[in-house]
């Protein structure tokens, strides 16, 4: 009954049924990896909103400090400085490294992106951008055209009409997906080259000099990359893939630009940025997501050369900044330390590709286990020898098996054939085993219907 009310409503949360459940939770309670529906059922939570609540859901730290600020200052709007946002953005920058210290703080990761790109803009007094095939920077109508997962993207065309070097039917980079050959799913773990010398490292880095030399000369505004593609499908790119997209989008007088909506904040285990891993340094960082452990808030970082032009105009963003998300914002950045978040990533994460990797081996659906830290991705296929995408029907069929066995995970890749494991980052390994059981009881139940 409940479920028609909303239904009427014609809320934004209806739309999610179609990729997700057959009906959709109504979720009503959660405590740091727990959620619990209204009819008292328990979930642990493996996929935190879309790797958003990186902390847990309602994390005490987090929540008493969201508490006393309510209690202090709720909104001051950009005109004020208040504590909070200089106390955040001291802790902020302190975690970057040179020259990225100046911050602009939003409301969502959409907002950060098309923020980065009026800055890359302004900066370069070019236009375009590159983006990668696959990913994901937005729902926006700006970020929608650097967006090139068709999923997300509306059958209207491409957004203002003004930047077609950005649609996925006119780019013609790479896409992270794809690798020595060229199937859908397809990634760079099965490559049998040695990292260091990767074929596909070459291919991709000569489709983006086709770009180069396709598109009008200087032109070229930014070029922006997911460390660890997150709604593409959790796919990595090879080795010094982006270390040399970096070099060649600057020698054309384009900037780089990492969106770290779901990379950053320790999710890989590894370091606390995605782009760490690579070896670069951008020149702006954009982030959102676990940011503010589910509170909405996004920021920009970015250099003070980057920064001067567009600080000469006048910049105004009602909400950003706002005490209560900065204070938020601040104990995470505490918590993720004192409770050494990033290390339980790495350790939780690496048993976690142990044991996915000993499924895969196990049945013919799984297709390839891949990802870092908690950000990871199962490719499901119908067979390993086609590597065709799982269907649709046949994923939503092991998502509701899961979820009747108290397990939630989340969905990607442009065919939605990826499951993605990006849960709270306290989860323990004793709840890493549990979803393993869980899992492991879904592709076999799934098995044998077949
Ligand atoms: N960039 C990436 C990599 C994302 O995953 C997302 C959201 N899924 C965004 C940007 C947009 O963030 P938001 O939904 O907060 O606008």
């Amino acid at each position: 009954e409940r479920m028609l009310e909303i239904r009427k409503l014609n809320c934004n949360a209806m739309t999610m049924k179609v990729t997700y459940y057959k009906k959709p939770l109504y979720i009503h309670q959660g405590f740091m990896q727990w959620l619990w529906d209204v009819d008292g059922s328990r979930y642990l939570d493996m996929f935190a909103g879309v790797a958003t609540v990186s902390l847990g859901h309602c994390h005490p730290k987090v929540t008493k400090a969201a508490q006393e600020q309510l209690q202090r200052l709720w909104h001051t709007s950009a005109i004020y400085i208040h504590p909070q946002i200089q106390e955040y953005v001291e802790k902020l920058v302190s975690l970057l490294p040179e020259p990225l210290k100046v911050v602009y703080l939003t409301n969502s990761g959409s907002e950060a992106n098309d923020l980065a790109l009026l800055m890359a803009r302004l900066h370069t007094g070019n236009f375009d951008a590159i983006t990668l095939r696959g990913s994901y920077h937005g729902g926006s109508p700006l970020t929608m055209g650097l967006t090139s997962n068709t999923v997300y993207k509306y059958p209207v065309p491409s957004s203002l009409g003004c930047y077609n070097t950005m649609c996925p039917d006119v780019f013609r980079g790479p896409w992270g997906g794809s690798h020595c050959r060229d199937s859908p799913v397809q990634t760079v773990r099965e490559c049998s080259c040695s990292p260091d010398q990767c074929q596909a490292n070459d291919r991709y880095i000569e489709q983006l000099k086709e770009v180069f030399a396709t598109s009008v000369p200087n032109r070229i505004a930014a070029f922006f990359g997911e460390p660890i593609q997150g709604l593409g499908g959790t796919v990595q790119y090879p080795k010094n893939f982006l270390k040399e997209a970096y070099k060649l989008v600057r020698e054309k007088g384009g900037i780089c630009i990492a969106d770290e909506v779901q990379t950053g904040f320790g999710r890989t285990g590894s370091h606390f940025w995605g782009f760490q891993a690579h070896d670069v340094v951008p020149d702006i960082v954009t982030m959102a997501k676990g940011i503010a452990n589910g509170f909405p808030m996004g920021a920009v970082v970015t250099s003070e050369e980057i920064a001067r032009p567009f600080a000469e105009g006048l910049h105004f963003n009602t909400f950003g900044g706002n005490p209560v998300a900065c204070g938020i914002a601040s104990a995470v950045l505490d918590a993720i330390k004192e409770d050494r978040i990033q290390e339980n990533c790495a350790v939780v994460g690496t048993h976690l590709l142990k044991e996915l990797a000993k499924l895969r081996d196990k049945y013919e659906i799984v297709g390839d286990v891949r990802g870092k830290g908690l950000h990871i991705g199962v490719e499901m296929v119908k067979d390993k020898e086609s590597r065709d995408p799982l269907p649709s029907d046949a994923m939503t069929e092991i998502l509701e098996d899961t979820k009747d066995m108290g397990v939630l995970i989340g969905r990607g890749g442009i065919y939605g054939q990826t499951l993605r494991i990006q849960p709270p980052m306290c989860v323990t390994k004793e709840d890493a085993d549990f979803f393993l059981a869980v899992f492991d009881q879904a592709l076999h139940n799934y098995t044998e219907r077949r």
